[in-house]
């Protein structure tokens, strides 16, 4: 049972070709650089495996129709074998970033899904327009195969509204849907039932806050298996500081910066963006880079850690708060991953309320699952890879009923 996922970005397309029969990766590729003159084509088959297989190429892709075109033409290589038939093809899982107030669970693709999804654009001008660009060719090329979309804020949906509203007047709410709507719901998901396994409970009866900390950063307070409450907001912007994304501000800022810095909206809104978070405070916003930095003096790369991670510490307390009990935290992606030093500060201080980690078994990048919290720790601390492909091609195959 073979499973194409596809997450459509601005300018590139990540995808995998699953087996869902013992869920092993087939191929795993990137189409990037979408309409600029030179566009990189990446597609690994079999990875990890002991016939493992790169193959890479530049070539112009004009559009995302290209782009999807070059990448089923690649699986379908003859000699790789992994699509020998396009009907091979179960289902396509599609990420689609914004599902707004119309979708509370992944969702087999119509004409409806599709217009729901297009409505949903003004709350993810970057995004949405892309996955439906992946969506649109993937059923051209896939005529007949079920489609269906996995939503970032899905997961989200059962945040209560005093936990969802801004105190802002309420039409705005009634007119615009600006509220809370949450992201990086998949992976919060994926690792939170993960955990579920490795700590032997049915979710519906844990208490978790999910850590994901990346490129984008969030977290969440899971209370009986649902979210109940998220960093991020209205767009992916607010809550822990990021790579490039500021996370928290006081809203005020838009009119100081406007009327002191002479910025109109657009340009405070890519400052906030793109020019932020590690990367506004130091320069830097890989934080592998962040440390070697520090390692020879760097400052304000001290600075960018320490701002990050009593971030991260501060919403702990408050997720803390929001769910009583905790039975375990979870770090996952990149940083959340293969970053101990960030780890061990986003914890550090926090025994007198049960959380104890051990140093020595923190200190590794986290391959495989990893209880990282010592035996007398009353909360425990969790290191779960994360996988949104896996997580996405799970979804297709529950919705159409296998
Ligand atoms: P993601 O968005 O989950 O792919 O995470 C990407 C981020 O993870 C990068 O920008 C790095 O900041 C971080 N990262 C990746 N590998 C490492 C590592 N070995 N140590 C520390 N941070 C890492």
């Amino acid at each position: 049972m073979k499973i194409l996922v596809i997450n459509s970005g601005s300018s590139s397309i990540k995808f995998q070709l699953l087996d869902m029969v013992d869920e092993s990766v087939l191929a795993s590729g990137l189409v990037e650089r979408i309409g600029e003159t030179e566009g990189l084509v990446k597609c690994t088959f079999r990875p990890g495996g002991e016939d493992e297989l790169v193959v890479k190429k530049t070539t112009t892709v004009p559009d995302h129709k290209s782009g999807m075109q070059i990448a089923v033409e690649l699986l379908s290589d003859p000699r790789q074998g992994v699509i020998v038939n396009r009907s091979d093809i179960y289902a396509v899982g599609h990420r689609v970033v914004h599902g707004g107030e119309d979708f509370h669970k992944p969702t087999l693709i119509s004409g409806d899904v599709l217009a729901a999804i297009e409505k949903n654009i003004p709350l993810a001008p970057l995004h949405n327009p892309a996955n439906l660009d992946g969506i649109r060719v993937a059923q051209e090329l896939f005529a007949g195969v079920p489609q269906v979309a996995i939503f970032d804020t899905a997961f989200h949906q059962t945040i209560p509204p005093h936990a969802y509203h801004y105190a802002i007047p309420y039409e705005l709410y009634e007119q615009q849907r600006v509220r809370r709507y949450g992201f990086h719901g998949t992976s919060h998901k994926f690792v939170a039932s993960e955990c579920a396994g490795l700590i032997g409970k049915p979710l519906a009866e844990l208490n978790l806050i999910s850590i994901h900390l990346g490129n984008g950063c969030s977290m969440t307070a899971i209370k009986n298996g649902e979210s109940v409450d998220t960093t991020l907001g209205l767009t992916p912007l607010e809550g822990l500081v990021m790579g490039t994304r500021s996370g928290d501000v006081d809203p005020a800022i838009h009119a100081f910066l406007a009327r002191n810095c002479n910025m109109d909206i657009d340009a405070i809104n890519e400052m906030l963006n793109k020019e932020s978070g590690l990367k506004g405070l130091c320069g830097l916003n890989d934080m592998r880079d962040i440390h070697d930095a520090i390692a020879s003096g760097n400052k304000r790369a001290k600075l960018a850690l320490d701002v990050q991670t009593y971030r991260n510490k501060k919403y702990v307390g408050a997720f803390m708060a929001v769910l009583g009990r905790v039975d375990a935290i979870i770090f996952t992606a990149g940083i959340g991953e293969n970053d101990a030093v960030v780890r061990e500060m986003t914890l550090r201080g926090l025994e007198p309320f049960g959380i104890a980690m051990d140093l020595e078994v923190n200190n590794q990048r986290i391959k495989k699952p990893t209880l990282l919290s010592t035996p007398e720790s009353r909360v425990q601390i969790w290191g779960i890879p994360t996988n949104e492909e896996l997580a996405i091609a799970r979804e297709a195959k529950a919705v159409l009923g296998k």
